[in-house]
């Protein structure tokens, strides 16, 4: 499981689930138990350790089948329908029978169109949940690198705008200057290390260790041991 993850939350109709759960298949199984009310109205977020949260696309476990298979076939329905509507004395009570949502007083077009985004859905069986966990693993992974970087840039920025006003970084061995706004590509590419020590550390005990490097000035100083796509590689097979 990715490590950013915090736990999985299940929301469900009536609120059964006030306790989070570690993996997502547990709170899937949780939606699954045939005591939950509605399941298929149910949603599953993941809360991530930063506090932020994803919620999972409902489209995942939640298996929606349309209501009517073509045009004709909603257009006999509605047909039907409305005249059972139109001749009964208690028409807002025989409008439960129906989908209420689909009125029968607007023009049948109308209803036609409404009564083809009708659906009925169903929470996945146990027998998916697999390939389910497995998507949606898949799902959150990007979206967590997402936020991840994006976190990584508001960092950088708040770093520098305690000390410098617009938001630049120098780079410590070149002292090359940018900023966002002058050159947002190089800006995005200056490699910042910023490190919390501890007890045992050989520079103080929990300093802070930080260091702005500009991409050139890091492939010169750290080519030879970085990782590139987790690889070892040799400053030289690096192209500038
Ligand atoms: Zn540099």
């Amino acid at each position: 499981m990715n490590k950013h993850i915090l736990a999985f939350r299940v929301i469900d109709f009536r609120d059964r689930f006030p306790k989070p759960f570690d993996t997502f298949t547990q709170a899937l199984e949780a939606l699954q138990n045939p005591k939950v009310y509605m399941p298929e109205c149910g949603g599953i977020i993941c809360y991530l350790k930063n506090r932020q949260e994803i919620i999972i696309p409902r489209s995942f476990f939640i298996e929606s089948t349309p209501r009517f298979k073509d045009e004709q076939e909603a257009k006999n329905w509605l047909i039907e329908r409305n005249q059972v509507l139109e001749s009964s004395p208690g028409k807002s009570e025989v409008l439960a029978i129906g989908f209420d949502c689909l009125d029968f007083t607007r023009p049948l077009t109308e209803q036609v169109e409404e009564a083809l985004l009708q659906t009925d859905d169903e929470i996945v069986g146990e027998d998916k949940n697999e390939k389910v966990a497995k998507i949606t693993a898949q799902y959150l992974d990007e979206k967590i690198s997402d936020i991840i970087h994006e976190e990584g840039k508001r960092m950088r920025h708040y770093t520098k705008e305690t000390d410098d006003k617009v938001g630049a970084l120098t780079c410590a061995k070149c002292h090359k200057k940018v900023t966002h706004d002058s050159d947002c590509y190089e800006f995005d590419e200056f490699i910042s290390i910023s490190h919390h020590c501890g007890y045992t550390s050989i520079f103080e005990d929990k300093a802070k260790l930080t260091l702005d490097l500009c991409q050139r000035c890091f492939k010169e100083v750290c080519g030879e041991y970085m990782k590139l796509n987790g690889k070892p590689t040799t400053a030289t097979e690096i192209d500038d």
